[in-house]
């Protein structure tokens, strides 16, 4: 294929930039104008009136007002960054709306020359894991956070891997995935950004090259990845829709053992914290993973209160293992939604941390022989929560409407009050009655079944 010399390349060679891309690609602004008509009307779809918390006053309108110019078709990262303003360290501040479309695998570790990038080539010079281990074993080292060079080095490593897999997103932007679109090993870093849509993507093994090692983290330590899928952050109006989550080929399961501990690669799938809030997640399917969504990063009374606004509803949970949300200080709606759990290393599904305000009406519960009724709240210094209309399936059993919070309080102490204070009133259409909740979620929650 002949390279096309756009005015805009002419100026990027003119500049010394090089140009997006090691292979010829089309012009993503051009392709913009070949879209079908259900693609460009769900890239301007804005938020429905009353859906969520991101429908709060104004609502969510994301980059629904974007300029042609600003509508784009992406295939690369580069092309992605490019998109969103053009320098990925300081895209966060960019507030023109911007539309843009995600056509095939844009790879978070593709570098600028189109090749893909090794956690090698991201490590700092200094920093070896083997060396890192032998410094820091507990037997050597003993139970004290790491410090010192090998340390450093791994923090200067976590940078370089920062500048390259967390995609910086602005204020006022869709991402919407065409058919099959996937982000793989990649981090969309919404921070500072309000008015954001997230749509259709398939986010695969946001992976981390550098885990720390925590040993005060638990009884044992714990390896700790730095990665979410989507981070929200000191941002508002976000909504997160018909996406799926997943580690890919790269499981938890597969991932060795260090100190006795698992060597996690792997954070949140959608994490709101810093103060972030107005957070609507609809229709998404979690699959396959331990961490999914933490709102509220500290116990620490202070700006997060008020904050922390997160509404789930219609959400698959299948496969995973905890914080499904674990919510600190934010009223979280959390309604309509099928978790599919079980297996030895589920923990829990709703975390009810300190002054959280959860409202959970009318879920869904599959569960195995493993996993009790009883097991699906865990108390991390909260008080209460509201919830009602829940319904649980258990080891192949017949579907029966259950009290979680009863359950939970028979087999724990201190209880758990049952009135988080607050009565959701932001929601679009109504609310199910938990039976039908699997009917509707199992097919229609996740990436590839909007008729983009
Ligand atoms: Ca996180
Ligand atoms: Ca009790």
């Amino acid at each position: 294929m002949r390279r096309i010399l756009t005015g805009a390349t002419v100026i990027a060679l003119l500049l010394g930039a090089a140009p997006a891309g090691a292979a010829p690609r089309p012009d993503p602004a051009a392709d913009s104008d070949r879209l079908s008509w259900s693609a460009r009307h769900l890239g301007r779809q804005v938020l429905p009136e009353r859906d969520g918390w991101a429908a709060e006053g104004a609502g969510t309108t994301g980059g629904s007002t974007a300029t042609p110019e600003r509508t784009r078709v992406v295939r690369t990262r580069a092309e992605l960054v490019a998109a969103l303003g053009g320098d990925n360290a300081g895209n966060a501040t960019d507030t023109t709306p911007k539309l843009i479309y995600v056509d095939g695998t844009v790879d978070g570790f593709e570098g600028p020359d189109g090749t893909t990038l090794s956690c090698a080539d991201l490590a700092d010079p200094q920093y070896r894991l083997d060396a890192y281990l032998a410094a820091y074993d507990r037997a050597v080292w003993g139970r004290v956070a790491p410090t010192g060079p090998l340390e450093e080095a791994r923090v200067r490593s976590v940078a370089n891997q920062t500048r390259q897999t967390q995609i910086n997103v602005g204020p006022n932007t869709t991402i919407i995935g065409l058919r099959g679109a996937r982000l793989t090993g990649l981090t969309l870093m919404i921070d500072r950004a309000s008015n954001v849509i997230v749509r259709n993507l398939t986010f695969v093994d946001a992976r981390d090259c550098f885990p720390a090692w925590s040993p005060t983290d638990g009884e044992a330590g714990n390896w700790n990845s730095q990665y979410d899928q989507i981070s929200v952050r000191r941002s508002d109006h976000v909504w997160v829709d018909h996406n799926t989550f997943t580690d890919g080929d790269n499981p938890d399961s597969a991932q060795p053992t260090h100190f006795g501990r698992p060597y996690q690669v792997h954070d949140g799938s959608l994490d709101v914290t810093h103060t972030a809030s107005l957070v609507t997640a609809s229709w998404n399917r979690f699959t396959g993973r331990d961490k999914l969504m933490l709102i509220g990063s500290s116990n620490t009374v202070g700006p997060d209160v008020g904050r922390l606004k997160v509404t789930l509803h219609h959400n698959l949970f299948d496969s995973v293992l905890q914080r499904l949300p674990r919510v600190r200080f934010g009223q979280v709606d959390v309604y309509n939604n099928h978790y599919r759990l079980g297996g030895g290393d589920f923990q829990y599904a709703l975390g009810v941390g300190v002054q959280s305000a959860l409202y959970a009406q009318n879920n869904f519960f599959t569960l195995d022989a493993t996993v009790e009724p009883a097991d699906l709240l865990y108390d991390w210094g909260g008080t209460a929560l509201t919830e009602r209309g829940t319904w649980v399936r258990q080891d192949g059993g017949p579907a029966r409407p259950v009290d979680l919070l009863a359950a939970y309080n028979a087999a724990h102490d201190p209880d758990l009050g049952a009135d988080a204070g607050w009565t959701p009133t932001l929601r679009h259409g109504p609310v199910l009655p938990a039976p039908l909740v699997p009917l509707l979620v199992g097919p229609l929650a996740g990436a590839d079944r909007l008729p983009v």
